[in-house]
């Protein structure tokens, strides 16, 4: 990762400031973070999703496919 090699850097500048990689590990953090948040997000959408359907039957009559296509024409 380039985040990691990044802060190796500081140890061939050991006179460097501490606050140059907190700043580097907050920025670090914030997209961990917002990735962590996406991914949540997306978990919750695919296990309700994964709810509409217990198999057993066409894809015509999956609860699934109906739920993607009403989300893709929401009604007006
Ligand atoms: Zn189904």
């Amino acid at each position: 990762m380039a985040e990691i090699r990044q802060m190796l850097d500081f140890l061939a500048h050991p006179e460097a400031d501490c606050g140059d990689i907190n700043r580097l590990l907050d920025e670090q953090l914030a997209r961990v973070r917002a990735r962590l948040k996406a991914m949540h997000a997306m978990e919750k959408q695919l296990s309700r999703l994964r709810a509409h359907c217990e198999a057993g039957h066409t894809a015509a009559e999956c609860g699934i496919l109906h739920e993607l296509t009403a989300a893709a024409h929401p009604r007006k």
